[in-house]
């Protein structure tokens, strides 16, 4: 029986796609793809006949269908999720339907948006100084977010922080943080489809984003990270340091 392959198809620009994934979708008769948010580019380089589906009006079951209907013909599925898919990819789901199929199926991983974010800003989440942690999370929408990690208790840390699928309420987004324990000057960025060409970046603090967020009319598609990450602080790390040795390299003075 063939194997199903689930893919990260990464942040948006097609070149950030793995080349497993991209020879995966090569071969494929059937694609499965989140039409509302990877980019169509993409799947350019498709077989002529494939087939291919996009799952953003689809739901569990018809997904799900499609791909034990293709594996049952022997045919070649893949299923292609943005950026990672084990960030809010919602994939979990769907290997426990296969996995009650029997339908044998792999995952490629995939560069999630997080890290085009970092890329785009050009800055390091883990600085030495300044933050060794780095929180990826949410506000709640439809889908609720556990007690134990409401906004406020995790700005409590003053880590790193990256949000996603929280732009639309980034008002409140921001008030709970400093709630929580980000003093008001905290930098913070909002990337607007990180990596794709109309990407954009706003920058600001806790105190000032939301009004240059809403000014630049962003509600979607964009991650929000927050931190001194983004300030120009930070202590030189101890991996390159000269006077500083380790199993690759002997201490070789400042
Ligand atoms: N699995 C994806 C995330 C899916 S959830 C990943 O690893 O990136 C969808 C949310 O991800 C969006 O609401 C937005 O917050 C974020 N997102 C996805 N692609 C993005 C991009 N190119 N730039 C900025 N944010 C993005």
């Amino acid at each position: 029986m063939k194997t199903v392959h689930f893919i990260g198809a990464g942040p948006g620009d097609p070149e950030l796609m793995t080349l497993k994934g991209q020879r995966l979708i090569r071969e494929a008769d059937i694609i499965i793809y989140a039409g509302s948010l990877v980019n169509p580019q993409v799947l350019s380089g498709a077989g002529q006949s494939a087939e291919i589906y996009d799952s953003s009006s689809m739901t569990l079951q018809q997904v799900v269908d499609v791909m034990a209907a293709g594996v049952r013909a022997g045919k070649q599925v893949v299923r292609v999720h943005t950026g990672d898919p084990s960030i809010y990819g919602a994939h979990r789901e769907q290997m426990a339907e296969l996995d009650r199929l029997g339908i044998p199926y792999d995952v490629v991983p995939g560069v999630s948006s997080f890290l085009a974010a970092a890329a785009s800003l050009k800055r390091e989440y883990t600085l030495p100084g300044v933050s060794q942690t780095v929180i990826l999370t949410r506000m709640e929408g439809r889908t609720q977010v556990p007690e134990t990690e409401q906004i406020e208790g995790l700005a409590a840390h003053q880590a790193t922080m990256v949000l996603f699928l929280s732009v639309s309420q980034i008002g409140l987004l921001c008030q709970r943080l400093q709630k929580g324990g980000y003093p008001a000057d905290t930098p913070a960025a909002v990337v607007y489809k990180a990596s794709w060409e109309d990407e954009r970046i706003v920058t600001g603090t806790l105190e000032d984003l939301a009004e240059r967020v809403e000014q630049a009319g962003i509600r979607r598609t964009a991650l929000v990270t927050v931190g001194r990450f983004l300030g120009d602080g930070f202590q030189r790390s101890k991996l390159y340091d000269g006077a500083f040795s380790h199993g690759y390299r002997k201490g070789c003075g400042p």
